[in-house]
């Protein structure tokens, strides 16, 4: 007789179930298949593992007592599908499909899921099932077991967690870790530290891997630290160097701190270390140090001062000019300083304006710590923060002691200088009336003589002195206009004059002077739109002088004197040529001749009269009149002499 015990929900034995055969054999059979069945049972009822069997359809038709508490689910509520309502929602479809999947192929299957438990807490399990087959090799069933998981998620999940945090706090602080495994010489690294060489996993994590990442000019240096300070003598790595990322090339300053573990034969076993990415602070580290050379080798005075004025630092030329040391000013005031020259408003006037948070510019007379007074240009600026108050005051200072002297003596020159001009002034003044007048009477007798006499001889002496006469009064007269332009601008007088009549008397005057050469001139005024108001002796003297040199350097040719109206840029223009054939000035020369004195040939040899003082004076009124002069000329054919100047058109 055989048994099978059924149980209620709670694990009790309901009844017992038996049957009888009156077969021997059949019945020794049955009897030890019922004590197999019957062991199999116990074994699955008390196994610490949760058990579980499928028939042919996949429907659950047994779960033992152990898959009851790990699911929290009665055997009812587990068999057929009942049991996949307590897996995990997000588990569900993962863990249909694999079950399809092995029972399409009748193979084995193995999933890890949860299963979300009434009260909201989860459990996760590990579930194998096997295929169970008959003799035929159908699959009937599968068999399976779960078991619980969950410490060992949770503590993947925990250690996940705080890989994630160490991830996140090294990217945060640009640190990235590795650990070097001495005997192998193969070194392992955190994420960060991938990003900051810049490599994956396919770059060779050795010693050569990482030599070949240090840039070039640190290489040697930093190969040699590791080999002998650190694993020879047993040091710690605390280095900072430069690396060109392996991705893009780039240039990173990195600073590695390394510590060796050791063996118990003291031998290093390993060495672990990190890496942080220092470019920034480098960087900032670098303009800090190029911008305190500039105020360190600064030629002007540098001071800084706390908000209370307290002095905190001044640059060495501060020192220079006043006399003090670093240290002997350090902590003081800056009145110091000072000289007791100014009135106090100026002081508070000062610490007003930086305090509203300008910038104060001023000259001050200091005092030096010998006592010698002296001048400086300040410019005072206050430092904010970022919360936009102020820290500090920043007080630049040029010693300006020379500068003031020299300008001093500049306005003392400029004042004896002007003094000067008005006492020549004078002086031409006079000169020029005591020189002319003798010169009335000289040229009146010359030429009443010149007249008088009958004596051809006797009159060709009193022509001679008319002759010279004239040149000397022409001569004086153009040095005392020189030396007048020289001390004085010509003033204007100006009047409503025709141009065109100007330059029409002007060139008839010329045209008997001309013929002694046999020079013919031609007058062609034809300036257009009337009068214009300028000055009627300024042009007259222009046009002489031209005129009178074109004569002078002209010999059987032809002089043209032309005038017409231009307008540059919507503004009208008179513009006066001069044009002769006559000797030309060479290229060479063509600068010199409007300096004083200078002429196209001089010395002893040279071969026409003259001053040298014409042209100078014609650029000097031309000037006065805002024009231009502009000279065309090659030798041996003439030259043109252009004046052009803006016009006001007369209201008459
Ligand atoms: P100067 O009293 O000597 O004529 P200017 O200043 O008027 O003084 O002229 C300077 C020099 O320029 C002249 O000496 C001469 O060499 C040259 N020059 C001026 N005008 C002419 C011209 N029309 N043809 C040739 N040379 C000229």
């Amino acid at each position: 007789m055989g048994k099978i015990i059924e149980y209620d929900d709670q694990k009790k034995p309901l009844r017992m179930l038996g049957t009888h055969t009156d077969i021997t054999e059949r019945k020794q059979m049955e009897t030890e298949l019922k004590e197999s069945e019957l062991r199999y049972r116990i074994l699955t009822e008390y196994s610490p593992v949760g058990i579980f069997r499928t028939d042919s359809s996949g429907g659950t038709v047994y779960v033992n007592p152990r898959w009851c508490e790990i699911s929290k689910l009665s055997f009812k509520e587990a068999v057929g599908d009942g049991w996949l309502n307590a897996v995990h929602p997000e588990d569900k479809n993962m863990l249909i499909e694999g079950w399809k999947k092995a029972a399409s192929e009748a193979i084995s299957s193995k999933e890890e899921y949860r299963f979300l438990h009434k009260d909201g807490t989860v459990t996760w399990v590990l579930g194998y099932a096997v295929p169970l087959k008959n003799d035929l090799g159908s699959v009937i069933g599968y068999i399976g077991t779960i078991t619980d998981i969950t410490k060992r998620k949770e503590s993947e999940e925990a250690l996940r967690l705080s890989e994630a945090k160490l991830n996140e706090s090294q990217k945060v602080a640009r640190l990235g870790h590795y650990n070097f495994d001495i005997a192998t010489g193969i070194w392992t690294n955190s994420r960060m530290l991938d990003e900051l060489f810049g490599i994956d996993k396919s770059f060779t994590r050795d010693i050569a891997g990482w030599t070949g990442l240090i840039h070039p000019d640190d290489r040697v240096q930093m190969h040699n630290h590791f080999q002998n300070h650190v694993l020879t003598q047993k040091n710690k790595f605390d280095k900072e160097y430069r690396i060109i990322r392996h991705s893009d090339k780039k240039e990173i300053w990195v600073h590695e701190i390394g510590d060796l573990e050791f063996d118990t034969e003291g031998k290093p076993i390993e060495m672990f270390g990190t890496v942080q990415d220092i470019t920034y602070s480098k960087r900032i580290e670098e303009t800090l140090r190029k911008l305190s050379q500039v105020v360190e080798q600064s030629n002007v005075s540098i001071m800084i001062t706390d908000k209370e004025g307290r002095i905190e630092y001044i640059n060495p030329k501060y020192s220079e000019v006043s006399g003090y040391s670093f240290e002997e000013v350090v902590g003081q005031n800056p009145r110091i300083l000072k000289s007791g020259n100014h009135s106090n408003e100026l002081y508070k006037e000062m610490w007003n304006t930086i305090l509203s948070g300008k910038n104060w510019q001023g000259e001050m007379n200091n005092r030096k710590k010998s006592g010698e007074l002296f001048w400086e240009w300040v410019v005072i600026s206050p430092i904010v923060n970022k919360a936009g108050s102020i820290t500090h005051f920043v007080a630049i200072k040029e010693d300006v002691t020379d500068k003031k002297k020299m300008i001093e003596e500049l306005i003392k020159a400029k004042e004896n200088a002007e003094e000067m001009n008005k006492v020549k002034s004078y002086f031409f003044a006079s000169m020029s009336h005591e020189l002319r007048t003798p010169f009335v009477g000289i040229l009146g007798f010359a030429e009443l003589l010149e007249e008088t006499l009958t004596n051809s001889e006797e009159k060709e002496f009193a022509s001679q002195i008319l002759k010279s006469s004239k040149r000397l009064i022409q001569t004086l007269n153009k040095i005392l206009d020189i030396s007048l332009l020289e001390s004085t601008e010509p003033v204007l007088n100006l009047t409503d004059l025709d141009v065109n009549e100007l330059i029409t008397e002007t060139g008839e005057m010329f045209v008997q002077y001309a013929k002694v050469n046999n020079t013919a001139i031609n007058i062609k005024a034809e300036f257009a739109g009337g009068k214009i108001i300028s000055d009627k002796k300024l042009l007259e003297a222009i046009l002489s002088n031209l005129v009178n040199n074109a004569v002078k350097f002209t010999h059987n040719g032809i002089i043209e004197i032309t005038s017409k109206k231009n307008t540059v840029d919507e503004t009208d223009h008179l513009e006066i040529k001069v044009a002769d054939t006559g000797i030309g000035i060479p290229k060479e020369k063509q600068a010199i001749i409007w300096q004083e004195f200078r002429q196209v040939s001089e010395g002893y040899n040279r071969s026409f009269e003259g001053t040298g003082l014409g042209l100078t004076i014609t650029k000097k009124y031309i000037d006065a009149l805002s024009g231009k002069i502009h000279l065309e000329s090659e030798e041996g054919k003439g030259s043109v002499f252009t004046v052009e100047f803006p016009v006001t058109f007369s209201k008459i």
